[in-house]
């Protein structure tokens, strides 16, 4: 797919308000700050992308891009922020599982992780949801250009090591949106879920 298509639809204040459950979406999500915005931007090759994810009242919506007619990304509300309203938390711990779980068009989900602070507990419950929906899991240790070459390398392992015993099935590769560094590898997994 050409990602560099990809523009902004609409944004979402629940998983019932989204486009029609056609065709074949993916999904993003990730800890506050972990660079789900700049990934996106980055794989898409347009500023434009995250600048709309970061607009104040959407980025506690579904943000909505299409990538063709059929193809759709999803870029899920941040989690693990600490300003989010309670009530705000307690809603999309009830509204995040069913979306995974009833979603059919819903392809797999790429979460986004700071390499530096892999699998928090939020990242782990995201992966036992998509485990439980039978959903494929794809992660990018975001912010690898902060280590060295060495280090970026072992915090990959180690965590390939953790899923292989937690979470079988789900791959992780190395992401920077900054150098940029792994789009090609993202692109091929998303090209997997969403062209197959
Ligand atoms: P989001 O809250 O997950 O959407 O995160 P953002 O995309 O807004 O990124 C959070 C911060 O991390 C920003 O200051 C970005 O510039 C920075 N950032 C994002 N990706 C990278 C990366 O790959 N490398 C580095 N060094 N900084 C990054």
């Amino acid at each position: 797919l050409d990602y560099r298509s990809t523009r902004f639809l609409m944004s979402a204040p629940n998983p019932e308000q989204l486009p029609p459950d056609e065709g074949a979406e993916a999904a993003f999500a990730g800890r506050s700050n972990a660079g789900k915005s700049s990934a996106l931007n980055a794989l898409t090759d347009q500023r434009q992308l995250a600048r709309i994810s970061k607009t104040p009242g959407r980025t506690q919506q579904i943000n909505v891009f299409p990538v063709t007619d059929h193809q759709r990304l999803i870029d899920l509300p941040g989690y693990g922020y600490a300003k989010a309203p309670a009530a705000l938390r307690a809603h999309w711990q009830q509204t995040l599982p069913r979306y995974l779980e009833t979603r059919r068009s819903l392809r797999g989900l790429v979460l986004i992780m700071d390499i530096r602070h892999p699998l928090t507990d939020s990242d782990r419950q995201m992966l036992a949801w998509c485990a439980a929906a039978g959903l494929p899991a794809h992660i990018l240790l975001n912010k690898a250009d902060k280590l060295r070459r060495g280090p970026a390398g072992n915090a990959l392992q180690k965590v390939r090591a953790t899923l292989a015993r937690e979470f079988p099935g789900t791959s992780v590769q190395l992401f920077s949106s900054t150098v940029p560094m792994g789009v090609d590898e993202a692109r091929a997994r998303l090209d997997d879920w969403l062209a197959g």
